[in-house]
């Protein structure tokens, strides 16, 4: 690294931020020395976001560095893990220095918010590219996973997913609306908000855990194969912001953007029956919207059934990258 390269992130990433007790060396050395307390689990997880496929390019700086972290928060969110370090790879094709004020911005917002250090990272030149590792902290054993749901567990959604899909159609020109509803939209887009303190008020609660990056029914999917069962889900409960519904008048529309579109970052969770209360509590304290929207059962599959009770055929699926 050239010294006006290492200039550049000193003032932009290193001399700012949460100190941490756990951290014995940040960035400066060839490594970041760190101490996971005793009795905790180590969760990591990575992102990368590449311009123009995982954020609209010409996206705010702001909020690219806020998304950046976002969505590995989210990942340890649906783990029921409390955040704690980070590291950042960063590619960049030149040093503008005005898009790296409003990354560092929008990346140090969030992180100070949950008491997330920046403990190490990489900066190189070529293509925009961030990759972002965070890594938290779950009691040994407690850790909320993809594999434990049962048959006769509900299942529950925070937030109301479709928002961001269809913030991206606007963003692409493909739906008008009205100024405060495309802001709005479009928020929901580049500023996902991790759900992180439902995720830790979740363990011992609910079965299973996800959050929503490739769409829900494609995520509630895979906690269904991991967990060797299927489902239930009754269209009628999909819960819609006010935004999406004015937009959307027709009610197939509205599933296929709340069941196939990704990026919304909320959590889908499976529950015991006798714990709903609970779960319903916790998620009312910390103002955070959650819907019971169907039930596990035996058969594997997910079964999408109409506000009349009839099956849903051709159903619509998740994003796939490579699909
Ligand atoms: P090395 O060559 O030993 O890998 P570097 O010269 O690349 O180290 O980096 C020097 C220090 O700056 C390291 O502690 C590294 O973790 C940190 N660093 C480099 N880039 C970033 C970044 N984008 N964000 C945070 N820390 C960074
Ligand atoms: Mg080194």
């Amino acid at each position: 690294m050239s010294l006006s390269e290492f200039n550049l992130i000193e003032r932009y990433f290193t001399a700012r931020g949460v100190r941490r007790e756990d951290v014995a060396l940040g960035v400066g050395d060839d490594c970041a020395l760190l101490r996971v307390p005793a009795g905790m689990e180590l969760a990591v997880s990575i992102d990368a976001l590449v311009e123009g496929h995982h954020y609209p390019a010409g996206t705010d700086a702001a909020a690219v560095g806020h998304k950046a972290l976002a969505v590995g928060l989210s990942d340890l969110a649906a783990m029921g893990a409390e955040p704690a370090w980070a590291t950042l790879a960063l590619s960049l094709p030149e040093a503008d220095e005005g898009w790296l004020q409003g990354f560092a911005d929008g990346l140090f917002a969030l992180a100070d918010r949950f008491r997330v250090q920046l403990v190490g990272g990489d900066t190189v030149r070529g293509p925009r590219v961030i990759s972002l590792q965070l890594h938290g902290f779950v009691p040994q054993g407690m850790a909320l996973r993809r594999d434990g749901a049962t048959v006769g567990d509900l299942i529950y959604v925070t937030g109301t997913p479709g928002d961001a899909g269809l913030g991206l159609e606007l963003a692409l020109g493909r739906y008008s609306a009205s100024d405060a509803d495309a802001r709005y939209l479009r928020e929901r887009l580049d500023r996902p908000e991790p759900r992180v303190m439902v995720g830790l008020q979740l363990r011992g609660i609910a079965s299973a855990a996800i959050d929503i990056s490739d769409g829900l029914a494609a995520d509630l999917g895979h906690i269904l194969a991991r967990s060797g069962v299927g489902a239930r889900l009754e269209l009628a409960q999909l819960p819609y912001s006010s935004a999406l519904q004015r937009l959307l008048p027709d009610a197939l529309e509205r599933w296929h953007y709340a069941l196939g579109s990704g990026d919304d970052y909320e959590l889908c969770f499976t529950v015991p029956p006798e714990r709903c209360a609970a779960v319903e509590q916790l998620c009312a304290a910390l103002d955070c919207g959650c819907q019971c929207i169907g039930r596990i059962e035996a058969a594997p599959g997910l079964r999408l059934y109409r506000p009349d009770g009839t099956l849903l055929e051709n159903s619509p699926h998740g994003f796939d990258h490579f699909g």
